[in-house]
This record gives structure tokens, sequence and C-alpha cells, in this order.
């Protein structure tokens, strides 16, 4: 192996001189100015010891990262007025990743050696680097082509700012039938430009499916005769471009071959974050995206904020200059708005949406005042088990920190249909590629798991119809059902947004339909209350340890729990370095099988907490798992709360889906109303369809 030593020293050289005269790269076009100071784009861990500090930070105008633990937050400082701003604030943090463009150059290089003694990865399509945009939508293409019957092509109703198509695949067993009524698994990446493993993750998956139809697997068989599956691994391909291809320009080998000099003072648009939108244009003009403040961050909308759901609040941004700008209006940008269309048309029963970086599977709400969803318990138990496979934490989104306009809270809201955002990796957004197989495949005690597994628990529990509804019953072979619904999208401002569904399925021949959808009622609408605790606890034990263990051990503790009635059991585990220890309650069933009830996901403050609402009595086990610390010691209290209120929120309204039935040219014949709720089937017959379509 070389000395990276003095490959650095030899790169600091050329970076300084990459400073004096800009980009000399091959073919560059519009070479932004060198930085006025050598202030190295960086990742600093920026301390929130309370939730007041955390609120603040969110409104400093600073490129927070989906990472943050207990106390913490990072951040990517991208000039010294970031830093001056934030200590300004009275903020005081550590630098994790001094210089962002270095640790590019690294990461090339330990991905170019990767790929250079690679020639097949494990990974189902063996790619070895990761994707260009042209690489996606060149094998989305031929995964079509090559499969008619499985694989079929689409583009998202909007093109990009830059006039891209956004390309994904649907893939099913009969993927051409218009009249199997199977539920639908959305899995889409690359909300965030920089964020490339979110596309790499999604892509694999496409091949894992039709590989595994190709070989005649019959789990994966079986869910895609029972599912459809859509895949979009890029839905920000303008911002993707970009950073995907600045971070090629940082390239090590270029360097080190004596061959021009490509890298850079600053990383260049490899970290942008947002998509092209120049704010006040209907369209990008070529090349112009390019063109912004370092780090490209200075211009574009934070997609991952435009959705319409609570569009507006907290946590993304009114000023266009800032990294989590939320956008002109709820679904102002047409990457956001195609993803919408293709929801609202389709029956999404669940859908992960996967970006970099934190080790977390997110779920709805993701604001902290909206107290938890109806479907908290399916939802936290999903993510539980998909969290067991890639050892992500399993947490709401509002437990990173508050956050409005995301994806899920849009299309959980809408649809009642379930939905995740995967924060992949540990440490950063465009990691080395073999981090990528890792993630995907798992590795250590997640061997033959990771992504992959979480991925099908996924698509196995979108096929499931005790998570979502069915209609079904007689109606004339080949007529037309269409599903529709309007409603208000409540946004964070303003009165709403005017939203609706639309869906058809075809008769099949037999004249009898089967319709998976997502239940009538949203979500939003339905009655969902949050007890409120009492402070003091009627009784609290404490744990302390003192030992040695290694990464992956854990101890365990038994708390016998005999009282009937209680509120809340709330444990708590307190170190004396933060975010290194992972906690898991879990409940002795009669047969001795240990249940998990919480996590230190489930409930988080100031510290590691997790919370067991209205627990059973019997036998806990408290488990103090050793993630990544070396501190010899901990404390863990486990306290007994009561009840002394409720708080309530939705007004317990049913709705209804209308379900027409229509001539292929249109014609409505009947029309119905559609009530069913999430795990329940629905019998509507169309008679009149029927005698009218024949007469
Ligand atoms: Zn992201």
């Amino acid at each position: 192996m070389r000395n990276f030593r003095n490959v650095h020293a030899r790169l600091l050289l050329a970076v300084s001189l990459a400073l004096t005269v800009g980009l000399l790269g091959a073919g560059a076009t519009a070479a932004p100015a060198a930085v006025e100071q050598p202030f190295a784009t960086q990742l600093v861990r920026v301390n929130v010891p309370t939730q007041e500090a955390r609120d603040r930070l969110t409104t400093l105008g600073l490129d927070l990262t989906e990472h943050g633990g207990p106390t913490y937050v990072e951040v990517v400082l991208h000039r010294l007025d970031d830093a001056t701003r934030l200590a300004t604030a009275g903020f005081t943090w550590t630098v994790t990743i001094p210089d962002l463009a270095l640790r590019q150059l690294q990461n090339n290089e330990i991905g170019a050696r990767y790929a250079a003694v690679t020639t097949t990865s494990p990974l189902p399509s063996g790619r070895d680097t990761y994707r260009t945009l042209r690489d996606y939508e060149q094998e989305l293409r031929t995964l079509a082509a090559s499969n008619p019957s499985l694989v079929r092509l689409f583009s998202l109703d909007r093109r990009s700012l830059e006039g891209r198509e956004i390309l994904g695949i649907e893939i099913s067993r009969n993927v051409t039938s218009t009249s199997d009524g199977k539920p639908t698994f959305l899995i889409m990446g690359v909300h965030h430009a920089r964020e490339w493993p979110s596309g790499e993750n999604t892509m694999e998956f496409a091949y894992d499916l039709v590989r595994g139809v190709s070989t005649g697997d019959a789990r994966i068989t079986g869910l895609l005769d029972r599912a459809r599956v859509l895949v979009v691994p890029v839905v920000n391909p303008d911002g993707f471009e970009q950073s995907r291809k600045w971070g090629d320009l940082v390239d090590l080998r270029e360097v080190d071959n004596g061959g021009t000099v490509t890298i850079l003072g600053t990383p260049g648009n490899a970290y942008k974050r947002k998509n092209c939108r120049l704010e006040g244009l209907d369209a990008t003009p070529s090349g112009a995206c390019e063109i912004t403040s370092p780090g490209g961050f200075g211009i574009g909308v934070d997609l991952n904020r435009n959705y319409g759901g609570l569009w507006g609040g907290p946590g993304a941004a009114e000023t266009p200059e800032d990294p989590t700008y939320r956008g002109s209006g709820p679904f102002s940008e047409p990457e956001t708005q195609g993803v919408r269309e293709l929801i609202s048309s389709r029956h999404v029963t669940t859908l992960i949406t996967n970006h970099t970086f934190s080790n977390l599977v997110l779920r709805p709400p993701g604001i902290r005042a909206a107290g938890e969803t109806v479907d908290e318990p399916a939802m936290y138990e999903l993510g539980a088990r998909m969290a067991a496979q890639n050892g992500y934490r399993n947490i709401h989104g509002w437990q990173l920190y508050d956050t409005t306009g995301t994806t899920e809270d849009w299309s959980y809201n809408a649809t009642g249909g379930y939905g995740y955002t995967f924060e992949i990796g540990p440490n950063e957004f465009h990691p080395p590629f073999p981090e990528v197989v890792d993630e995907y495949l798992g590795a250590g005690l997640y061997t033959g798991k990771g992504n992959r597994e979480a991925y099908l628990l996924a698509l196995e529990a979108a096929g499931d119809p005790a998570h979502h509804a069915i209609l079904t019953g007689r109606a004339p072979a080949g007529a037309v059902l269409r599903l529709t619904k309007e409603f208000t999208t409540a946004t964070s401002t303003g009165p709403g947004i005017a939203d609706s569904l639309e869906s058809t399925v075809t008769v099949p021949g037999n004249g009898r339909y089967t319709w998976h959808v997502n239940p009538s009622t949203r979500p939003e609408v339905m009655e969902h209350r949050v007890r409120l605790l009492a402070e003091e606890p009627t009784r609290s034990q404490t744990f302390n340890w003192t030992g040695v263990w290694m990464i992956g051990d854990h101890v365990d503790f038994e708390f016998s729990l005999p009282e009937t009635n209680v509120g809340a059991l709330k444990v708590a585990l307190d170190w004396p370095t933060p975010d290194d220890l992972d906690l898991y309650v879990y409940y002795r069933n009669p047969d001795g099988r240990l249940v998990e009830v919480g996590s230190s996901g489930n409930f988080v403050l100031d510290k590691e907490e997790a919370l067991v609402e209205l627990p059973e009595p019997g036998s806990y086990v408290l488990r103090a798992s050793n993630f990544a610390s070396v501190t010899p010691s901990f404390t863990l209290t486990a306290s007994l709360h009561g009840v002394v209120g409720e708080d309530v929120f939705g007004g317990n309204v049913v709705e209804s889906y209308r379900l027409t039935c229509e001539r292929p040219d249109g014609t409505v014949l009947q029309t119905a109303t559609a009530t069913v709720d999430r795990g329940r089937t629905s019998r509507i017959d169309l008679k009149d369809c029927q005698r009218r379509f024949s007469g």
C-alpha cells in the first residue's frame, strides 16, 4: 500500500495551486472564482444540550445534516461566515471532517482502489463504483427492455427544471396488467443531490427483484405476485448531476499520475443538497445551476421540505439562500409535484424514501407537536423490524429535529400509506463505495440482512392486507373502475391546499374485481389521543454498571413490574460521553421469549430514553448495548409514571372514496360510495353498471 501521508503532502500543494488558478479540468465550463478565504468546507458536530438549543439551531440558516444524537446535530460549514454565525449565536462545536474536499479526494482514492481489485461486487448489479446520472438512465431503460413482462419504464409527469426526464421503473409479475388491483410499494432515492448511496440502494433493490424472478427465488416471486414496486432512484436529477460531476473532479488519480490538476480548493458542488431552482424563473438555463456559491447550496429548493403536508412550518426555511429553503409554495417544484402525482394515482401502501446519513429509520410525524399518528403501533413495529436488519435507530422524524413539508408527512396524511425515511450510513453523505455494499447487503452483526432485507420487509408489509384495505365485488368485465377523493391538505401557513387522489383498475374477464387500496379515511382527520404523563414517578429503580465491554456487547438488567394500570414505564440511560450506547426494553413472555417493546429511539429528550406506554405487568429486561463505546460505566434508571391528562387531535371524521364504474371511453354508468378501513374488505357489487354496460 502506498504511503498516504506523502500523497497528502502533494495534495495540499495541489489544492493551493487550484486555489490560485481555479478549476483547470478539461472541458470544464464556467469555472467559479477561487474562494477568497482559505476556509475549508467542513463537517462539524454542534452541541445542542437542550430542545430549545436544537430548535434555535434550525433557525440559523445553516446546512444541517440528518445526523444528530441526543445532544448534538452535525452541520456542514461552507464558509467562514457560517462558522461566525454559529459562534455568534453562542453555539460550540467539534470538527468531524475538517476538509470535505480532502475527504472527497480520499474517498475517491479508496473507491478507485476498490474498483481496481473488484471485477464484480457482491451487489445484485455487480457494480463497484457510484453511478452517474447517465448510468441510472441507461440501466433503467435496459432493465425494462430486457424484461418486458416484469419491468416497465415510466417517467414522472413533470420534467426537472433543467428539462430532464425523471425516470423510474415499475416491477411486478405481469407488469403491464391493468386489472390485477395489486397494492404498491414505492422506493425512492436522491431527493438531496449529495446523497449518492440513496440512489444506489434503491437501484440495487430493483436489480435484486429482477434477479430474484429470473433465478426462481420463491420469496421474491411471491412478493411480486402480490404487489407492484415503483422504483425512482433519482428524484433530483439536476442536483445529482452537479454533485456527482464535481465529486469526480476532485480526483486523486489525476494528481498521482502527474496529469492535469483537477482537484479543487472547495468541493465545488459535490456537497450540493437542493435542486436547481433559480428563484423567479420557470426553468433553469443551461449551465446556470453550476455557477453558485461555494458548495452549491445557495440556490435551489430543498425538495424534502417542499411537499404539501404542513408546508411552511418549523425546520423549513423561508429564504432561498437557506439550505432548507422550502420553495415559494407547497409543491412548487416539478420534482415533488411529479412524485405527488405518482403517489396520488396509485395505492402506495408503503413507501421508503432513501437519504444519507445517520443510520436512522424515520417515521411520521415530522414535528413533535403533532403527537403520535393513529397508526403509530403498526408503523413503530414495522420500523423496528426493518431497523433490526440494518442496525439503524427506529425513531420519529421529529426526534432528529422538527421538519415540515417532508415526503411521508404529506403522503401518509393524504393517502394513509405508511411512509419511512431511511438515513443510510453512519457518518457521511457519499462515503467510499464499499460502504454502499455493506449498507445494502449488511455487514458485521447484520451480514446477510442490511437494507436489502429491510426493503423486502417493507415490500411484504405493502402487500399485506392487514395494513391496507380491499374493495371487491362484481362488475362488468372490461369496465374501468375509478376511485377519487378530494380534500384539503393542511399547511402550516394559510388555509391549506386542494388535494386529490385518483386511480383506476380494469375489471378482469371473470367480472370480479379485487382492488387493494389505502383506507378511505385519512389518518389526519381521525381522532387520536396523546397521554400526558406525571413528571414525578410513582416508583423508580437505578442500576449502575462499571466494567469492560467490547463494541457489540450488551448488558441486561431484570426489572419487575407487579403494578397494574401504570401510565408509562420510562427507562433512561446516562453515561459520560453521549451517543455511543443504545437502549432496548424487552417484555419477557410467559414462554421466556423476549419481545422488544421500546428502544432509545422511542422517545428522545435530552438524553437516551425509552418510553413504554401502558406497560403490561410482568418482567422486563432492560438492555444497554454497546454500539461504539469505550465508556466503562453507565447508569440506567427505570421509573413508573401515572397519567394526568390527555390531548386530543383530529375530529373522528369518516371519509369515503367516490367509486365510478365506466365504459372504456369514460362514460360513467354508476357512481357508488366506498368506505373502507385499514385491514378491512368492503364488497361493492356494481349491478347498475352491469345492466347498463351490456345494454
Ligand atoms: Zn437527505
